[in-house]
């Protein structure tokens, strides 16, 4: 699944390529890419057509772009292989093309979504008064949000009774934080994936919070040197930055500080990298 900084980047070239331009026509090619949009395809397309695109934004890992005379946005859900293509139209089709959108101006491209396992799709949603779709409307802001509320976050993380990653992974109480910069941000604050959030003091979350924020930023910073092109694209199974990574995908590699093996260790159907001597499990729980 690409994070929040893969989709940051999505946006931001939404921004800059189809922002402010009028669809001529969408046309969904496989239905499977707008199945969460109930209406159907037909619905899709008719409601697109000649509206004007507003600012696109994203919240956590979700990514839409809202039109601008209704109140209404399209949701991108990019799954686990969805792209998003600004492409000139004589460009070929791609194989696993299944929607395109036609502006009716001269600029000569054309957006396209591409998904070759189809798990991700477009859909059309009323907006809430915040602007949100409403289907997202309960998803936390994220840490990169100038709006969110870092002593809300201690306050929400003391009184719900979990541990840390999960805790992290919480859409309702943080979002955009995925697997990957979770291990990294625990990694660098030293704290283990099962600390027991009801320990954390108002210092200790701040201190996460801006690992969490570091990482983050980092991997913009990665990825955003090659946003500035045509080819506005994510792609979750190899589309990844090419960033550095201390925790994550390193197992049995020494720790970047204090050279003790790396391990992994299945977590919630997925894996855990934590350095058993920079990150000591809690006690209580073992
Ligand atoms: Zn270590």
């Amino acid at each position: 699944m690409p994070e929040l900084p893969e989709v940051e980047v999505v946006r931001r070239g939404l921004a800059r390529w189809v922002a402010r331009r009028t669809v001529a026509e969408a046309e969904v090619l496989h239905p499977r890419a707008v199945r969460r949009h109930i209406a159907g395809g037909d619905d899709f397309a008719h409601r697109l057509k000649g509206q004007r695109v507003g600012e696109p934004s994203r919240r956590g890992k979700y990514l839409w772009i809202p039109l601008d005379t209704t109140h209404t946005a399209v949701l991108a859900h990019l799954g686990m292989s969805g792209q998003l293509l600004v492409q000139p139209h004589d460009a070929p089709d791609e194989k696993h093309l299944r929607i395109r959108v036609r502006f009716d101006d001269d600029l000569g491209t054309e957006l396209r979504f591409v998904d070759q396992r189809t798990f991700g799709g477009l859909s059309l949603h009323d907006t809430t008064p915040d602007g949100l779709p409403d289907v997202i409307a309960h998803i936390a802001r994220d840490p990169l949000d100038p709006l969110f509320d870092d002593a809300a976050f201690h306050d929400a993380l003391r009184r719900k009774r979990t541990t840390i990653k999960r805790a992290l992974l919480d859409q309702s109480l943080i979002s955009g934080v995925g697997n990957i910069y979770a291990d990294e941000a625990l990694w660098r604050a030293r704290l283990h994936y099962e600390r027991p959030t009801a320990t954390f003091t108002r210092p200790r979350t701040a201190e996460l919070l801006g690992h969490v924020r570091d990482v983050m930023n980092a991997a913009l910073a990665v990825g955003g040197t090659s946003f500035d092109s045509l080819y506005v694209n994510v792609n979750g199974e190899s589309g990844y930055f090419d960033r550095s990574l201390d925790a994550y995908g390193r197992e049995d590699e020494p720790c970047r500080r204090c050279a003790t093996p790396m391990r992994r260790r299945p977590w919630m159907n997925r894996s855990s990298y934590f350095c058993p001597r920079c990150q000591r499990p809690p006690r209580a729980s073992s």
